[in-house]
């Protein structure tokens, strides 16, 4: 069991652990865990802690430094970071425009549109889902685009985020010099 302090006063309340970024060994940023979780792996021999917080892991008499970033000895080709092709992440990657009529909406006043309808094949993927208004996605029905004369305001394509920006202004500043040049994937 372990609690969390700084130099002046322990923390004996469980569950206020900072996160810690997990980097493989290529230096690559691969996740984000809980400091608990990142000091295990250091203590188990699988990764090194290069950048430390400024306050520490305490069980029983004993205080370890809280990991703030590790480095694995392995290298892990995954496309770690991917942005998931989700209905939030398609209002997001739209900024909550209707990509016929070109209005901008709260979320709840928008849905999803299928370019090419589901009835006639149409995937759910990046190239075929925009951020559509209830509106235009009744006017456009089943029909293509074609059909209706209905065009779109930009061609659909996955996005990609630089991970700093991705991840948002909470992150650790000690995290950023490890972030800067990644991109999501
Ligand atoms: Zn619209």
């Amino acid at each position: 069991m372990f609690s969390r302090g700084t130099q002046n006063k322990v923390y004996l309340f469980l569950g206020a652990f900072l996160l810690t970024l997990k980097l493989d060994s290529s230096y690559k940023p691969i996740g984000i865990i809980d400091s608990v979780d990142a000091f295990s792996m250091v203590w188990k021999g699988k990764a090194v802690m290069v950048e430390r917080y400024d306050s520490y892991l305490k069980s029983g008499n004993d205080v370890w430094d809280e990991p703030a970033v590790i480095v694995l000895h392995r290298y892990i080709d995954f496309p770690f970071f991917r942005v998931g092709c989700t209905r939030r992440e398609i209002f997001k990657r739209d900024k909550y425009v209707c990509q016929y009529c070109h209005y901008p909406f709260s979320g709840g006043k928008l849905t999803l549109d299928h370019v090419i309808p589901k009835s006639r094949g149409g995937q759910k993927s990046w190239e075929n889902l925009v951020t559509c208004c209830i509106k235009c996605n009744q006017k456009k029905g089943d029909r293509l685009l074609r059909e209706i004369g209905m065009h779109l305001w930009r061609r659909p394509i996955k996005p990609r985020y630089r991970l700093i920006d991705w991840l948002g202004p909470s992150i650790p500043g000690i995290w950023k010099p490890y972030l800067s040049g990644v991109y999501t994937k």
